[in-house]
């Protein structure tokens, strides 16, 4: 969850909402990692969980992402447990809850409207007061930015 909130400073340098994730396998060892970059990419489904395990398919060279572990940053959204379905992550370790999207419990219970074929373990809360502060001072310096623009355009 460390390297994932690393990942996560990525995102928010290019000015995205910071989340990361990282895909290991069972010895722990890096298969993919990504951050949100869905602004820079202009692409909706950039969110830090697809391209990290994107990343993990090119280098297994399997759609199947067996046995490996997912950790990010922010509770998943419906997208995303989708992909984590599909690739059939073996277990799930995320962060902070997402109220608002969040599809592991808080907004949606994707995995439990599911008949699952495959058992996925998962975990939230994990480092969940780091992650949630990184995303929640992004904003704060966002809307700060904002007002400042703001009275700028408006000669203060
Ligand atoms: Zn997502």
């Amino acid at each position: 969850m460390h390297h994932a909130l690393r990942l996560a400073e990525n995102a928010e340098g290019e000015g995205e909402i910071p989340v990361g994730a990282v895909l290991v396998d069972k010895d722990g060892n890096i298969l993919g990692e990504g951050w949100n970059r869905s602004i820079s990419l202009s692409d909706p489904t950039a969110h830090a969980e697809i391209q990290a395990i994107r990343m993990a398919g090119q280098k297994l060279g399997n759609y199947r992402l067996l046995d490996t572990t997912l950790y990010v940053t922010l509770e998943p959204c419906t997208m995303c447990a989708g992909a984590i379905l599909h690739s059939r992550i073996g277990r799930l370790v995320f962060g902070a809850s997402d109220y608002k999207t969040g599809a592991i419990g808080s907004r949606f219970h994707f995995f439990e409207e599911y008949k699952m074929n495959h058992f996925l373990i998962i975990r939230g809360g994990v480092m969940a007061q780091a992650c949630r502060q990184k995303i929640s001072q992004f904003f704060k310096k966002r809307r700060a930015e904002k007002k400042e623009a703001k009275a700028k355009a408006n000669g203060a």
